[in-house]
């Protein structure tokens, strides 16, 4: 009987340690809620990352990507995928003006946008961003992707954009009237958080051969 008492306590305790360690596991693993798979992706690819392309991935090319918490914002991993992204948007095999998260195989609402509107036409990136309204008149424009790298197209977009996020320098929370082709960008761009492509809203669409 005492035996029988002393394995059911041992039992108890070995399901206790496996209770603990399990959730010890769960914390360390989602500490600032980026996954292991996208931990790996950000952190162990070198600076000109490999952009995601149609139709081969589609399947994150069409999801929609999820917010980043508090803490992703301020973490390594943010600080390091913006890098990252400013590297290969700018590096001369891509050449873009814009960049969303999704194009480097990361599903979170990030983009990174050529600012045209600001002296020096520099890079900004944002974090969660959102178009709280678009205005200004309709305007054809031509549209080109890196994740579709042999077409061009035709897209009728607004002229003006009023965007919220949080700067990925600074931290601090902005929002801004956009006007002029750099609007156009952060509607493509943010289109990208949506699981959406330019080829989607194009009036016409052709195929280049560089
Ligand atoms: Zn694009």
């Amino acid at each position: 009987m005492q035996v029988k008492n002393l394995f059911r306590s041992l039992a108890i305790a070995f399901l206790a340690l496996l209770a603990i360690l399990t959730i010890i596991g769960i914390l360390r693993r989602d500490h600032n809620g980026w996954t292991e798979s996208e931990k790996a992706l950000i952190l162990r690819q070198d600076s000109l990352m490999n952009v995601t392309l149609m139709p081969k991935d589609s399947a994150i090319l069409r999801s929609k990507a999820a917010e980043l918490t508090p803490r992703m914002l301020r973490s390594r991993e943010t600080k390091e995928l913006v890098a990252k992204m400013l590297y290969t948007v700018r590096h001369p095999s891509q050449d873009g003006v814009g960049i969303a998260a999704p194009q480097v195989g990361i599903s979170r609402r990030i983009i990174c946008v050529q600012r045209f509107d600001l002296p020096g036409d520099p890079f900004k990136a944002c974090l969660n961003p959102v178009i709280d309204t678009l205005f200004g008149e309709m305007a054809p424009g031509r549209e080109g992707c890196l994740s579709i790298p042999d077409k061009r197209g035709i897209v009728t977009r607004h002229q003006g954009a009023v965007l919220s996020y949080t700067d990925a320098e600074t931290l601090e929370y902005h929002r801004e009237t956009i006007e002029g082709f750099t609007a156009v960008i952060v509607q493509h761009e943010c289109d990208h958080l949506d699981g959406i492509l330019y080829t989607d809203r194009a009036d016409s669409l052709w195929t280049v051969s560089d």
